[in-house]
């Protein structure tokens, strides 16, 4: 009986030892199985966060009155959800600054592109403007030109004529040079237009005016004033010099032989030219109209003197002279 006892006590001594053990450790274990659970969770909401999941967050019950002090894994579960929720408020708001970046920057490359466009319809209307203004020039400079010429022989006409001798009246009170001035006519025109036609008449008019350039400078005018009448103006030049320019256009005349039209044997005629010439040397008083009238009443002595000659207007003697040949 005693053994047996002996035996029960050691069995109950036993059972109470394991029982003390396991009150002892059972807590810890179930605490630390529960804490374990707990960081497996964080660990796997770590991974969904940093794939950009942020559907589910760790299951955590609603904060208690007195705050999770008690529980610190409890405590930092909420602080990694709530860390989890800003860092997706924030991802949204990088992702949105993206978006709005991109459209910024679709914004300024279209209108980087209208701008360049622009850009180059302006060019394009510059370079037109630039070419339509030289063509613009080019005809006011055309038009101007045949303002100025006749265009029958190509020569300065009236017009031309009476502005060019104005502005060196203009300029001759300081220069003090002499000017001369010469008037031709064609001898009996109207008989070689009646004879042979105006086209005819036309081709002699054409001629002279070559004749008349030939024999001239390069700084004398001369132009058709009239139908068949023709003026050269001779600047820096005295009465002699004007003469000798007379004679040789009257020595041309007299050797050429106009060819009235363009067949190989064409009809040819020979003209002659009145001519009256005055020459103006420094004297202020005169005047452009002056110089013109006393020219032309030369020329109308050569007519009435039997045509075919050189006149002189002397303006000191106011007298007119014809001119002989030596
Ligand atoms: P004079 O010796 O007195 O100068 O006689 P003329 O016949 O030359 O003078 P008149 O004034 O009688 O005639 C001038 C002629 O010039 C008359 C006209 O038909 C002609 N005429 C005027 N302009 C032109 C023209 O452009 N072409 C042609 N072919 N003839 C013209
Ligand atoms: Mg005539
Ligand atoms: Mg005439």
């Amino acid at each position: 009986a005693l053994a047996t006892n002996r035996q029960f006590s050691e069995v109950q001594a036993c059972t109470l030892a394991v029982a003390l053990l396991l009150g002892l450790f059972l807590p810890g274990i179930a605490a630390e199985w529960a804490v374990g659970k707990k960081l497996h969770l964080m660990r796997q909401l770590c991974s969904r966060v940093k794939r950009g999941d942020y559907r589910e967050l760790l299951p955590v019950p609603n904060e208690s009155s007195e705050g999770d002090a008690v529980d610190p894994v409890l405590a930092l579960m909420r602080d990694m959800n709530w860390m989890a929720r800003h860092i997706q408020i924030r991802e949204q708001d990088i992702t949105r600054m993206i978006d709005d970046l991109r459209q910024s920057r679709e914004a300024v490359r279209a209108q980087n592109q209208f701008l360049t466009n622009v850009n180059e319809e302006l060019l394009a209307a510059q370079a037109e403007l630039q070419e339509r203004t030289a063509e613009l020039e080019a005809a006011c400079r055309q038009m101007e030109t045949m303002a100025m010429t006749d265009p029958l022989t190509a020569i300065a006409n009236r017009r031309c004529f009476f502005e060019h001798l104005e502005r060196h009246f203009a300029a001759r009170i300081c220069r003090c040079k002499p000017i001369s001035l010469m008037i031709l006519d064609i001898d009996r025109f109207k008989t070689i237009n009646d004879t042979y036609g105006h086209q005819a008449g036309d081709r002699i008019l054409m001629r002279l005016a070559e004749v008349i350039r030939e024999s001239s400078r390069d700084k004398d005018l001369p132009a058709r004033v009239g139908g068949e009448e023709y003026a050269l103006l001779l600047p820096d030049t005295d009465s002699q010099e004007a003469i000798a320019v007379a004679r040789r256009i009257q020595s041309k005349l007299a050797v050429s032989q106009f060819a009235l039209d363009s067949r190989e044997l064409a009809t040819v005629v020979s003209i002659t030219v009145s001519i009256g010439v005055c020459t103006m040397v420094t004297l202020p008083c005169w005047d452009r109209d002056k110089l013109y009238s006393y020219a032309d009443q030369a020329l109308y002595y050569s007519k009435n003197n039997g045509r075919n000659s050189i006149s002189f207007y002397n303006p000191d003697t106011e007298s007119i002279a014809e001119v002989r040949l030596n």
